[in-house]
């Protein structure tokens, strides 16, 4: 039997993260003897492959959050924490948790990743990016708040500026925005103003790659960018960002464009927690991992999901995707379910090592459309906004969700309409004063 650290005839498992690796550890771990701690700064599962449908009014935040609480209230030797985990001693087997120290048998990282502005965190303040709940309502608010302050202004420059919205990253998050962005103006709020024209919102998707959609095929992203265009959406590919400042953003080509809604969707990063570590990591802060996923020295100790760096069977680096995060998350719960049952802890070098299983990539571009690559097969069109729309519903956590999720998009398929653009706390945010001088007013 694996003894304790703690003398307790129950071993301990500490699980930091509760996103798509935690979580699933958790519900897949079967061996009911051992204690299991999972820690997370959220009170929340959150399903972040629809947070684009909140940030663009299309869902409302508790449909695509779940408590993690209620999740797992039938596993009884799971305790939940709420709290942020600051820091590790791997060689003491602890977790620093604030001022507690939290000590454990076995160490799952399950923490994720944070949006990575590239060595310009000053981007951070003028084009928020979409990681969390907080950073879909704060864009969901400046771009509706915009449209209101455009209907009060009286000066044209400001009223394209304020219609003006910029998405930075032509990846699967990035086109998703755009698209939904150009049709909450062209389709759902065309008929709700007087003094402006909703469809006249310029909607620019900028990539600094040759082309959209990098993971696809050329062919798929080529219907990517067609879909778009006909969306209204200016993709502009091939051009870095070199500035972004409040209301502005300035391309390498020397372009300056005005907006008051920048948003970034253009590079991820592991969460900078992984440097407390004090193993070996990658530029991007990801852990790099052995074969069975363990961090080399510490066989104790499992990276999962976007933290880990770790190459498939074909040598490829396994995609920061929600499945690859579920699939990592089962193979280290077998690997420690098995020790604990045999009673017997085993070398990294004789554990199986973690195979990727791909099961394709989608994204979606507005209305009826969609991409989606599984191997060698490619859909688009209908077919694959059918798929995409199922998948998302299959995996979206808890029943409540699914069938809330599932109402708000037949209320928005056959009306045309989105159900969540209330916005609270507006105070003087829709006068045609600029940001900066509202702010001297008030101070
Ligand atoms: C906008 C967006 C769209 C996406 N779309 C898709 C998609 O369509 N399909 C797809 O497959 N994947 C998609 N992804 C990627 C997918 O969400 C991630 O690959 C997946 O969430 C990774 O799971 P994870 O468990 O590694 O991390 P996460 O799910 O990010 O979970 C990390 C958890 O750790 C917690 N945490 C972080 N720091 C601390 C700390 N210090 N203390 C305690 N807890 C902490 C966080 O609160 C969070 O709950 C998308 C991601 C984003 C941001």
């Amino acid at each position: 039997m694996i003894q304790s650290r703690d003398g307790s005839p129950h071993p301990h498992i500490l699980v930091i993260g509760a996103g798509f690796g935690g979580l699933t550890f958790c519900q897949k771990f079967g061996y009911s003897e051992a204690r299991i701690t999972l820690v997370d700064r959220q009170n929340h599962h959150l399903f972040q492959p629809l947070l684009y449908q909140v940030a663009t009014a299309g869902l409302s935040a508790p449909e695509i959050a779940q408590p993690i609480r209620s999740i797992l209230r039938d596993k009884p030797n799971v305790t939940v924490l709420l709290r942020e985990v600051t820091g590790f001693n791997l060689e003491r087997r602890e977790a620093r948790l604030g001022d507690e120290v939290l000590s454990y048998d076995y160490l799952v990282l399950a923490f994720g990743g944070v949006t990575s502005y590239y060595n310009h965190p000053e981007w951070e303040a003028f084009a928020p990016g979409l990681k969390s709940l907080d950073d879909a309502l704060r864009i969901r608010r400046q771009a509706l708040l915009a449209f209101e302050r455009a209907e009060n202004s009286n000066d044209p420059a400001e009223r394209q500026r304020l219609m003006t919205l910029i998405v930075v990253g032509g990846g699967p998050t990035g086109i998703e925005l755009a698209g939904a962005f150009a049709e909450l103006a062209r389709y759902v709020l065309r008929r709700d103003f007087r003094r402006i024209d909703p469809r006249q919102a310029r909607v620019i998707l900028v990539e600094a790659a040759p082309r959209l959609l990098g993971q696809f095929s050329e062919r798929l992203a080529a219907k990517a960018v067609a879909r778009l265009t006909k969306l209204g959406v200016e993709v502009r590919t091939n051009v870095r960002v070199e500035t972004i400042g409040e209301g502005f953003l300035r391309l390498a080509d020397g372009t300056r464009l005005e907006s008051a809604n920048i948003i970034w969707a253009a590079g991820v990063a592991a969460h900078p927690l992984s440097r407390t570590l004090g193993v070996s990591l990658d530029r991007a802060g990801r852990v790099l991992v052995n074969p069975d996923l363990s961090v080399p020295q510490h066989p104790e100790v499992f990276a999962i999901g976007d933290l880990a760096l770790v190459r498939d069977q074909h040598s490829q680096v396994v995609p920061g995707v929600s499945p690859a995060a579920m699939q990592m998350a089962r193979h280290v719960a077998r690997i420690v379910e098995n020790e604990l049952r045999s009673g017997r802890a085993t070398a990294s070098s004789a554990r199986p090592a973690f195979h990727y299983w791909n099961k394709g990539t989608m994204a979606t571009i507005g209305r009826s459309a969609a991409v989606a690559q599984v191997g060698k097969l490619e859909f688009n069109g209908w077919l694959a906004w059918a798929a995409w729309l199922l998948v998302h519903l299959v995996f979206l956590v808890g029943f409540r969700n699914k069938a809330a999720v599932m109402l708000q998009w037949t209320y928005s398929y056959f009306t045309y309409q989105r159900g969540s653009r209330i916005v609270t706390g507006i105070g003087d945010s829709v006068t045609d004063q600029p940001a900066s001088s509202r702010t001297r007013s008030a101070a």
